[in-house]
C-alpha cells in the first residue's frame, strides 16, 4: 500500500501551499485574484463560516458607493462579485477557523496551526485580518466557561454533533434561525429562545421558524436563561426566566448566537512589530517588519493609510509582485494587461 500522502500535504496531514492569507474579507479575497495572476497558489482560512469578512457579516444590505466601476453594490454582492472573479484561481477556503500559531521554520517558510488542528506549511503569509478575530459575544451566564466546547457552542462546525441531542438556540437574527432551521431534522428535541417575540432575520426564515412551532416540531420561548447545570462540561438543564416564572429545561447543549465584537486576536502573539493593534508596513511592499509575512487591508497602517475596501485592493497587487520574488526566486516578473495579455487570459479561463 502507498504511504505517499495526496498532492499539497504532508504525511502528518499538514496542507503545504505557496501563500497563506489569514481573511476572507475584501481585501483577502482579492488578494487570491492578484496572487493567481501571477501563479501563486493559496489557502485562506476565516473565523468565520463564510466569506466576505465585515462586508457580509456588519452591513450584507448596506449599498457601498465607493468601489470603482461599481456605483453602488450591496456589502453581500461584492463578496459574491468577488468569489466570483477569484474563482479561477481555485483558491481553497478553510472557514470556521481562526489562526493561532504562526512560527518560522529554518528554512523560511513558515508552520501555521488553526484552532481546529489544521496546520499549513507557507512560503509566504498574508495577513489580511481587518480589524481582528470575530469573536462571539459570550452570554452573561455563571459557570458557562465549563461547558464552552463541550456543550456550549457559538457556531456549528458539525451537524452530526448535534444529532439525537436536546438543543437550545438562543437568539432573534439570521445564525439563530438558520441553526434552528437546519437542526430541527437532526435534534431529538430543539427549543428556540429570544427575549422578545420579534426576530430579526430574513422574512422568510422568521416565516418557517413559527410554521415549525405551529406545528409543534420546535419549541419557541420568549424569554431568557438564567442559570445552566450540569457535571463537569456536560450541560444537563437550562434554567429560563419567561412572563409567566421560571422552568428548568432539560437541554444537552446551548447555541447561543449574541452578535460578534472584533478583537485583535493571536496576530499580536506572533512576533510582528505592532503600533495600536495595526501592522506597520512599507508602502512599496506592503510587507511587515518579517520578511515574507504582508499585511493588507484595514490591519495595517502607513503615513496616509484610508481604511477603505480600495486601499486593500492595491495593497493586494503590490504585495503579490513581492510575494512572486520569493515563491519564485529568480524568476523575472513580467508586467502585463489583463486586457491583452493571453498569458493572463488563460489563467483567468477567458482564452
Ligand atoms: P475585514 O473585512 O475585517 O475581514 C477580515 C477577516 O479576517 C474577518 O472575516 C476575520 O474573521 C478574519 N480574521 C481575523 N483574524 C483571523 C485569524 N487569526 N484567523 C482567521 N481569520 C481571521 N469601506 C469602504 O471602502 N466603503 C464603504 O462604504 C464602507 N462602509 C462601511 C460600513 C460599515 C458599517 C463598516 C463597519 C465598514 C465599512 N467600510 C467601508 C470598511 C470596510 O468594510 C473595510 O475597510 C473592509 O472590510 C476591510 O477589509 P479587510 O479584508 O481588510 O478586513
Amino acid at each position: 500500500m502507498s504511504s505517499e500522502a495526496p498532492a499539497g500535504q504532508t504525511g502528518d496531514g499538514t496542507i503545504e501551499t505557496d501563500a497563506l492569507i489569514i481573511g476572507a474579507g475584501p481585501v483577502g479575497l482579492f488578494a487570491v485574484f492578484e496572487l493567481g495572476l501571477v501563479d501563486v497558489k493559496a489557502h485562506v482560512v476565516d473565523i468565520l463560516g463564510r466569506a466576505g469578512g465585515q462586508c457580509s457579516e456588519l452591513y450584507p444590505d448596506k449599498p457601498i458607493y465607493d468601489i470603482p466601476g461599481l456605483p453602488t453594490v450591496t456589502g453581500q454582492e461584492l463578496t459574491d462579485r468577488l468569489m466570483e472573479q477569484i474563482h479561477p484561481f481555485g483558491a481553497t477556503f478553510h472557514f470556521g477557523e481562526r489562526v493561532d500559531e504562526l512560527e518560522r521554520l529554518e528554512d523560511g517558510r513558515f508552520r501555521l496551526v488553526t484552532d481546529a488542528g489544521t496546520s499549513f506549511i507557507a512560503k509566504v503569509v498574508v495577513i489580511a485580518a481587518g480589524g481582528g478575530s470575530f469573536t462571539p459575544k459570550r452570554p452573561p451566564l455563571a459557570g458557562i466557561e465549563a461547558f464552552e466546547g463541550k456543550s456550549v457552542h457559538y457556531a456549528v462546525r458539525r451537524m452530526d454533533d448535534f444529532r439525537d441531542k436536546d438543543v437550545l438556540v438562543v437568539g432573534g437574527g439570521d445564525s439563530a434561525l438558520d441553526w434552528t432551521l437546519n437542526l430541527q431534522p437532526i435534534a431529538k428535541s430543539l427549543t428556540l429562545m429570544h427575549r422578545r417575540d420579534e426576530f430579526r432575520g430574513a422574512p422568510h426564515s422568521v416565516e418557517k421558524m413559527r410554521a415549525l412551532a405551529g406545528e409543534g416540531k420546535i419549541r419557541l420561548i420568549i424569554g431568557q436563561a438564567s442559570a445552566l447545570h450540569g457535571t463537569g462540561d456536560a450541560l444537563e438543564a437550562v434554567t429560563v426566566k419567561t412572563k409567566e416564572g421560571e422552568e428548568r429545561l432539560p437541554i444537552g447543549v446551548m447555541l447561543p448566537f449574541f452578535g460578534l465584537t472584533m478583537k485583535l486576536g493571536p496576530v499580536a502573539n506572533w512576533g510582528i512589530n505592532l503600533n495600536e493593534n495595526l501592522i506597520p508596513v512599507d508602502t512599496e511592499k506592503f510587507e511587515t517588519s518579517e520578511p515574507r509575512i504582508f499585511a493588507i487591508g484595514d490591519i495595517n497602517t502607513y503615513p496616509g493609510k484610508l481604511k477603505l475596501i480600495l486601499s486593500g485592493f492595491h495593497e493586494a497587487a503590490l504585495m503579490a509582485q513581492q510575494a512572486h520574488k520569493y515563491v519564485f526566486p529568480g524568476k523575472k516578473l513580467l508586467f502585463q494587461y489583463t486586457t491583452s495579455s493571453s498569458n493572463l487570459q488563460k489563467k483567468l479561463g477567458v482564452n
